[in-house]
């Protein structure tokens, strides 16, 4: 059993009761007005100008009504993750994070965001298949719900470092609520990740 497979002894598992206050570094979706909601919002692009796809996505949430993107992560690559596991012919997948102050209702984000992801081409004919953008919610507030549209918590979140470690840069406080904290999760994900630089960007 390799080291991401076997749980350390001083290690919390994910499955532990939930981190319920803040910590002191946490970005905090507290510390706003009632209407404003911290929601993290994680793209993902394996097709086409991956780096622009991601910045103009970036800006366009900043554009919706009654929100703004406080700040978007650096871009991680890594490889296409298909419902069998990694699939090494597919294109790699480069990441980000972004935190983001709204007033819309997490039903109302997700149709925005699925708009996004449309003006950009993608096409939904495939799940887990190759993508000019994905978008996904990853947290809203500290609000744990599903129904057919959405689950809160994002499902797989908890497993994937391509969206734990660029979440991790902006906010080394963050927590999943019902899950656990971040800097501890990222510890049992297996799919590395890796920066991408500018020079990778502008080739
Ligand atoms: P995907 O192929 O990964 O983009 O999955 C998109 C589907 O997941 C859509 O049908 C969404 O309604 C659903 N979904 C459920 N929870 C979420 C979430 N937290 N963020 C984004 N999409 C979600």
């Amino acid at each position: 059993m390799s080291a991401v497979d076997q749980p350390r002894p001083d290690q919390p598992r994910p499955d532990q009761p939930r981190p319920d206050q803040p910590r002191p570094d946490q970005h905090s979706p507290d510390q706003h007005s009632p209407d404003q909601h911290s929601a993290v919002i994680a793209f993902g692009a394996n097709l086409g100008d991956r780096a622009r796809t991601i910045r103009t996505a970036a800006a366009e949430i900043d554009a919706l009504p009654g929100t703004s993107l406080i700040i978007l992560s650096s871009l991680v690559e890594s490889a296409a993750v298909k419902p069998h596991g990694v699939d090494p012919d597919a294109p790699e997948y480069l990441n980000a994070v972004a935190l983001v102050e709204t007033s819309l209702e997490p039903h109302d984000l997700l149709t925005a965001l699925n708009a996004i992801e449309h003006e950009h081409g993608r096409t939904r004919s495939e799940r887990w298949g190759d993508r000019t953008l994905d978008l996904d919610i990853i947290t809203y507030d500290l609000l744990e719900m599903s129904d057919d549209r959405l689950t809160l918590p994002h499902p797989r979140a908890a497993e994937r470092s391509f969206v734990l470690a660029p979440w991790l840069e902006l906010d080394p406080g963050a927590a999943l609520p019902g899950r656990g904290y971040v800097d501890e999760l990222i510890a049992f994900c297996a799919d590395p990740v890796r920066e991408h630089t500018e020079a990778e960007v502008a080739s």
